[in-house]
């Protein structure tokens, strides 16, 4: 089998490739899943397109996130942003709650490329499917934070979280508000999240980073706890029913170093090409599977090299990423005790959170990470 290009792995990044190679390039997406996004280990959400502007102002163009309403089930207008003593920090934000599997599997089958589903591949300097080598000229890398073609050509690592989510019915809070909650007890080093799809079903999850836990806990004590016994939680979810569970990690790192190794080219997860401070992958890997797919275009064409998409990637994107690992790293600092937690964020106004959730750093962020040494002795 020969093709220009395989896309190995069609979760966002790669149904976002195939959509964005030429119709006249060979090309083909493999995927171990027979139904693609299915099942979702995802909360599904995703900034509007006038945030996505304020989120990547160096993006050239933010047409790819005219999202069609089809595949939006629910818009929300706010983050509520809950302590662990249970203050509330609410900010204005626009974001659309997906289908994201039917938004994969639209993307990737319209592309109008081909698509070998239920089959798992390995990487042994080339695709190799059931024993048998794939040949093509490029190859896009985008199997997600596990990457197996990362792992074998050793092209760098990075840390990642599990994460746990639910999805349930039956949610009683405000369906227009995002819930994110820190605390020790629920989400040790993460966060915790409600995310509303409306018609009361929402998803509900939590990040959890084991070293920062009680001894004795773990993620899935801590994920009943926070939908039966978190006291700033457990209310709005009394009545609510799991309907469905799901377990996964997501990159919380910067992007590894170099995305293009020869013909092999890093997209999404695979690559660490998150918001770490957030968990936020959609957007960044959509974006990245339009530049794959466009600059292997023009590649295929003779009209550049594959490291464009290196240059034009970290344009667009590297700045929000940075930012995000900044107030990341800072996090990693507090989370290791809620009574911090609760203490630092005394400093962070209404308007410090806007900016932060924006992966922007206000210079008061700037000061305490300076100060940070000496505020934990007293904090
Ligand atoms: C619980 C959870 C909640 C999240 N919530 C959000 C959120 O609300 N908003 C947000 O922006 N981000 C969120 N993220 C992060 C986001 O889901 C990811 O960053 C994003 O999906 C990355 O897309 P991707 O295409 O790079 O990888 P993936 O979506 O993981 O796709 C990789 C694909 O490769 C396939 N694959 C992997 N290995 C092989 C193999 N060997 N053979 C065949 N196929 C293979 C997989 O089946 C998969 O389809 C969340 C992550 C988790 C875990």
């Amino acid at each position: 089998m020969d093709y220009d290009v395989v896309v190995a792995g069609v979760g966002v990044a790669g149904a976002f490739t195939l959509m964005h190679l030429s119709k006249n390039v060979n090309a083909v997406g493999i995927d171990r899943r027979e139904k693609l996004g299915y099942p979702v280990e995802c909360g599904e959400i995703i900034p509007s397109k006038k945030e996505m502007e304020i989120l990547l102002p160096d993006l050239d163009d933010h047409s790819i996130f005219e999202i069609p309403e089809k595949f939006a089930v629910n818009k929300t207008e706010r983050f509520v942003f809950v302590l662990p003593d249970g203050r509330e920090i609410e900010v204005d934000f626009d974001m659309l709650v997906l289908n994201r599997d039917e938004m994969i599997q639209s993307v990737a089958e319209n592309s109008g490329h081909e698509l070998i589903l239920g089959k798992r591949f390995d990487y042994s300097d080339g695709i190799v499917v059931d024993g048998e080598r794939i040949s093509s000229e490029v190859i896009v890398a985008s199997d997600g934070a596990n990457s197996v073609i990362r792992r074998r050509m050793n092209a760098g690592s990075f840390e990642i979280s599990p994460a746990k989510q639910y999805v349930m019915e039956g949610f009683e809070g405000d369906e227009k508000a995002i819930y994110m909650y820190v605390g020790r007890k629920i989400s040790a080093g993460g966060y915790a999240w409600i995310i509303p799809k409306g018609n009361g079903i929402a998803n509900v999850g939590v990040g959890f980073r084991q070293e920062y836990a009680e001894k004795g806990d773990n993620i899935h004590i801590a994920l009943d706890r926070f939908v039966r016994k978190w006291v700033h939680s457990s209310e709005m979810l009394k009545n609510a029913t799991v309907k469905s569970k799901i377990g996964a990690v997501v990159p919380v790192d910067r992007p590894i170093r170099k995305t293009v190794f020869g013909k092999v080219i890093f997209t999404g997860d695979s690559a660490s090409m998150v918001i770490s401070h957030v968990g936020a992958g959609i957007p960044t890997s959509m974006v990245a599977g339009r530049i794959a797919g466009e600059v292997i275009s023009e590649y295929l064409d003779g009209e550049c090299s594959l490291d464009l998409y290196e240059t034009l990637w970290r344009k667009a994107m590297l700045k929000p990423m940075e930012n995000g690992y900044f107030i990341k790293r800072m996090w990693d600092e507090m989370a290791v005790r809620d009574e911090r937690v609760v203490r630092y964020f005394r400093l962070v106004s209404k308007k410090d959170m806007s900016a932060i959730l924006r992966s922007k750093l206000p210079m008061k962020v700037k000061i305490a990470r300076f100060l940070m040494p000496f505020l934990n002795l007293i904090f």
